[in-house]
């Protein structure tokens, strides 16, 4: 996969397959990223990881920090960055004059805060700053190679990747992915929110992901967080995704998102099939709408 010129801004817009749908699931889509939200400092506190990366709007900061102190957490301010309003790969030096966010680090004590703070500026430790963020040493060097050659959003290189038997059809620019992997790999649909793990897996077939992924949501229903379900529907539903210069498309039986993504040409498609098919959500004849020929049940929804 080559790259042409360019970057595409940061952008992402959605769009339901119809009224009645979008009324259903843009909740769940909501719980299902607050899940997640909440998961993050969760897992801190609870010590399955000793950091998290936060932005603070200026207007929350003082706020927002004394909300952490009540958990036993502190935020160590790192930099300031330009503000985006949506999922972005990058973070951009503010404008002057222009919105910013204050970003840093969340631990349960300074000194790990601080780990974390003197790794990023030396900005070549990206293990050490990995392993503080919880993320495990495969997927950070696959993290660091592919950023280092311009691949901001890796998700053709992620299905690469893929083991052999979770593997249905592999051709020179698309690859499908069996219903056999766990919905808790699916990181496709993290441009909304919707995802357990923190990082980008070096594959969805990555075990030491997957492991982290059931160590959270465990969590998240230990502590009887709300959403954990919708997250599970969510990431169980059948997924494409696609990119052409730049423009990608994330394709679900409920939702079709617009993103700017890696600047490839020709076009790049990976399809992850699912085992959840809302029914109320259209049929059609290609993938992932096929799938809702035959209704599913949410069997990896639990
Ligand atoms: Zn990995």
């Amino acid at each position: 996969l080559d790259l042409l010129n360019f970057r595409m801004p940061p952008l992402s817009r959605i769009t339901y397959a119809s009224k009645p749908i979008k009324g259903k699931w843009e909740p769940k889509i909501r719980l299902a990223e607050d899940a997640y939200v909440e998961l993050e400092k969760q897992t801190v506190i609870h010590g399955l990881r000793q950091c998290k990366t936060q932005l603070f709007n200026r207007e929350e900061f003082i706020g927002g920090q004394q909300e952490l102190a009540k958990e036993g957490l502190v935020f160590l301010p790192i930099k300031e960055v330009g503000k985006f309003n949506a999922f972005t790969h990058f973070h951009t030096t503010p404008e002057r004059g222009k919105p910013s966010y204050i970003y840093g680090a969340i631990a349960t004590d300074l000194s790990a805060a601080n780990k974390f703070a003197v790794a990023s500026a030396g900005q070549t430790e990206h293990q050490v700053i990995g392993k503080l963020l919880g993320y495990p040493e495969c997927c950070t060097k696959f993290f660091i190679d592919n950023w280092a050659s311009g691949f901001i959003d890796p998700v053709w290189q992620q299905y690469m990747n893929l083991t052999p038997e979770h593997t249905k059809i592999r051709t020179e620019h698309r690859i499908r992915a069996r219903n056999t992997l766990a919905p808790e790999t699916n990181s496709l649909l993290k441009y909304v929110g919707v995802r357990i793990m923190p990082h980008i897996p070096c594959s969805p077939s990555c075990e030491a992901s997957l492991n982290i992924a059931k160590d959270w949501v465990k969590l998240g229903r230990d502590l009887k967080i709300n959403g954990i379900d919708e997250m599970m529907e969510l990431l169980s539903m059948p997924v494409e995704w696609d990119a052409l210069n730049g423009i990608g498309y994330i394709s679900t039986p409920i939702f079709k998102l617009e993103i700017g993504t890696v600047t490839c040409y020709p076009k790049y498609v990976v399809q992850r099939e699912g085992t959840f098919y809302p029914k109320e959500a259209p049929a059609g004849l290609k993938f992932p709408w096929n799938e809702g020929i035959k209704l599913m049940s949410p069997k990896n929804a639990q």
